[in-house]
Parts: structure tokens; C-alpha cells; sequence
């Protein structure tokens, strides 16, 4: 399930943005003047992060990393974002699962469907493999999965009466918990026979993921992936939403970053090993701007009624590379 900033939300994100940073130079101010008063954290005191492990097998070489790059200016992430060796088990677990639901969606979509009928599938199928749908009741969303379909470009709301008909194009977006972990992926569905415009643009937002996947490296920026990704779908005519994006994602739902599928490679936070965070670009046909739904709140349909596209992958970041944990 992808993440929404508003505006006004991006405004006071970038206003934040600018005070971690002033909080960030002061608290390495007093790190330094703390290194001279206890120069080294025990190396065989437990980590900090609850793992159990000593720290120096646990922390202390992502944090040895953050040090080198924060003093090379760079944005690094709050140490809290690199996982430990259990938390990366759990969450690769709960991509694994969030997959095979994935996969039971795969089986059952077809013309004369309700979207209703695909939320069943995700309930049953979560619950049997022993996980639990993430976004039921999240913020108040009221079904287990996200169907959208057409000119709809995310969090559509899966319901009885809406029935799948040929040429119609379809995104599932499905979260889930299993172990107390999260997993995270959705994929897109064309039913029957798509229009070459329609089955274009999903073809183009597939491979957009895929792109961007290809630039992904330890210790490379967040702004490679939107710059990637914008440029590729601009070259094809389309355009990418700004306003919501793929996020943080392992311990809860949405977490920091805030992934957007713009921007400028080589600026933004560095992407360390042990960062799991999605790619989910909603790629529309025409114009970027959207109108999200007054009535239920959720729904969010492209402004001029073009046909919009998302796929999302759900990725960690290794000493070797990404790793795609559900897709
Ligand atoms: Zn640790």
C-alpha cells in the first residue's frame, strides 16, 4: 500500500527535513564531545537494537558507515532503519507470504469477477497461511486488499457490484503481517484483451520498476530510483505521481523514507545494507494530477480520467545488491 503526502504534508515534511538536520548537526556536536568522554560502546555489550547479539557483531559496522558518509555530508538514515539479522528473517518471511497471496490472486482474476471477490480470496488465503491482512482497519480502510482499476490510480476500494470486465486493467495491492513482520508487493492484472494503449502503459510501468531496480547499489541515493523511473516513463509519454509514493516498510506499514518515484540521482539518503523500502510508481497515460475520492476518502482516480498503472516490488538492500523480498 503506497504512501500519501499531500502538499501540504511535502511542505512540512521538507520543513522537518531541514530541523533533523539542525538536530543532526548539534547531536553530532555533542557525539563528538561525547566520543572524547567514552571513546568506544562496548564492544561486547549488547546492541542497542534489542537483537541480543553483542555489538560488535551486531551494529557496529552500519554504524562505523553512517559515521564515514554523515561526515562526507551525505543523508544516512537513522540507525533504527538498518535491520538485524532476526528482523531481516521475519520481514523476508512476510514478503515470501505476501507473494503467495499474491500468486492466489493471480489464479482466480478473470472477467465477470467482483473486486469484492478478490478481497475474499486475500482474507482466506492470508488467514491460511497464517498471516493477517495489513491494511484491514488500517487508518480506517475498511477491506483486506486495494483494487484499482482503470483511471483509478490507487487505494480503490474492493466492492461487490464492481465487476471486472474485458480490456479492463487492474492493480492489486496487497499487505500483509505474518510473525509480526510486513510484507508488501502489488501487481497489475489485464483482463482479457487490453487496448495496445492500455497494455502498453503497463508494460512501460513494469519495466520502469525494473529500471530502477537495475540502479540500485549499497550505499547509492534515493533520488536514482525517481530519477530513474520518471525519466524512463517521460521518454514513453506518461507521467508519474509526486504526491504519493513507496515508503519504508518491515516493522509497520509505512515507515521512513518516503520512496518518490522522482527526482534527482545522486541526491537524498543513502540506501544502507539492511533497508527494506518499496518501489511502486503510479504511472498515468495522462496528466499527474489526481482526485482522491470525497465520498469514501480513499479512492484516488487521475484528474482527467486517463488510465493509471502501479506496480510495486518490495526490496532489501544487501552488501551485494537489492534483493526482491515479494513482487
Ligand atoms: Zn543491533
Amino acid at each position: 500500500m503506497s504512501r500519501n503526502t499531500d502538499q501540504k504534508g511535502n511542505r512540512t515534511e521538507n520543513k522537518g527535513k531541514k530541523k533533523d538536520r539542525e538536530k543532526e548537526k548539534e547531536e553530532e556536536k555533542k557525539g563528538q564531545k561525547r566520543e572524547k568522554e567514552e571513546p568506544e560502546r562496548e564492544a561486547g555489550s549488547p546492541c542497542w537494537c534489542g537483537s541480543g547479539l553483542p555489538y560488535a557483531s551486531c551494529h557496529r559496522e552500519a554504524e562505523r558507515k553512517l559515521e564515514f558518509f554523515r561526515a562526507r555530508g551525505e543523508h544516512v538514515p537513522d540507525r533504527h532503519l538498518i535491520r538485524n539479522r532476526e528482523q531481516l528473517a521475519g520481514i523476508r518471511e512476510a514478503g515470501r507470504v505476501n507473494a503467495l497471496v499474491l500468486d492466489a490472486v493471480a489464479e482466480m482474476v478473470h472477467e465477470g469477477i467482483s473486486t469484492q471477490q478478490i478481497d475474499d480470496t486475500v482474507r482466506r488465503v492470508t488467514g491460511e497461511l497464517g498471516g493477517r491482512p495489513a491494511c484491514l482497519g488500517f487508518e480506517g480502510y475498511p477491506k483486506s486488499v486495494c483494487t484499482s482499476v482503470n483511471d483509478v490510480i490507487c487505494h480503490g476500494i474492493p466492492r461487490a457490484d464492481q465487476i471486472l470486465h474485458a480490456g479492463d486493467i487492474l492493480n492489486v495491492d496487497c499487505t500483509t503481517e505474518y510473525g509480526g513482520y510486513i510484507g508488501d508487493a502489488s501487481r497489475m492484472f489485464c483482463i482479457g484483451t487490453p487496448s495496445p494503449e492500455a497494455a502498453a502503459l503497463v508494460r512501460v510501468t513494469g519495466e520502469a520498476v525494473e529500471r530502477a531496480l537495475s540502479v540500485l547499489h549499497p550505499y547509492c541515493h534515493l533520488g536514482d530510483i525517481g530519477a530513474e523511473i520518471a525519466s524512463y516513463v517521460g521518454r514513453h509519454g506518461y507521467t508519474v505521481v509526486h504526491e504519493i509514493g513507496g515508503h519504508g516498510v518491515g516493522l509497520s506499514m509505512h515507515e521512513e523514507p518516503y520512496v518518490a518515484h522522482y527526482g534527482r540521482a545522486g541526491h537524498g539518503m543513502l540506501l544502507f545494507p539492511g533497508m527494506v523500502f518499496t518501489i511502486e510508481p503510479m504511472v498515468n497515460a495522462g496528466s499527474r494530477r489526481f482526485i482522491v475520492d470525497p465520498v469514501d476518502g480513499w479512492t484516488v482516480r487521475t484528474a482527467d480520467h486517463s488510465l493509471s498503472a502501479q506496480v510495486e516490488y518490495m526490496i532489501e538492500m544487501t552488501e551485494e545488491g537489492p534483493v526482491v523480498l515479494s513482487r
